[in-house]
């Protein structure tokens, strides 16, 4: 059993998309152990996708997750850090496969809807940012 950190972008909150996105989720056999809705500060954001720094669409990036709420989650299943990644889809949306969350709901790169962790270790220091241990249940 595997746990991954997942981001419901403000693109998909505005367009009061949690509980479709949600519902995906659910049905490729991953549980939300962890749930809340929360407007990231210009300092969170920057810290999070600190990793692009350098890239020519950080500043695009940090405007879009601040524009409005998030949920940030916790899920949990089987290999979920892949499992949840394929739910995703692939990044730029016109590339996403049928069925996926960004084929169905992304608006562009920018504004895709949905993030979920890469790894292991970036899944424990990203939940680490949003939750104390005795909120994942
Ligand atoms: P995430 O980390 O959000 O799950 P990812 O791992 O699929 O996405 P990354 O390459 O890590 O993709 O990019 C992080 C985020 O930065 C993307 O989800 C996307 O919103 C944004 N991004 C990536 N490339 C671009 C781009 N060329 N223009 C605008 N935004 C971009």
């Amino acid at each position: 059993i595997e746990r991954t950190f997942s981001i419901l972008k403000p693109d998909a909150t505005r367009r009061n998309l949690t509980g479709a996105v949600n519902a995906l989720i659910e049905a490729a056999g991953l549980r939300i152990v962890a749930q809340k809705r929360v407007l990231l500060s210009r300092a969170q954001a920057e810290t999070f996708y600190a990793v692009h720094k350098a890239r020519p669409f950080f500043g695009e990036l940090v405007e879009s997750m601040i524009a409005g709420p998030i949920v940030v989650q916790v899920l949990e299943g089987e290999d979920a850090i892949k499992k949840y990644r394929e739910v995703l889809g692939a990044t730029d949306p016109s590339k996403a496969a049928e069925g996926t969350v960004r084929k169905q709901f992304a608006l562009s790169v920018g504004e895709n809807s949905a993030h979920g962790s890469d790894s292991p270790e970036n899944a424990a220091i990203e939940i680490a940012q949003f939750f104390s241990g005795n909120e994942i249940v």
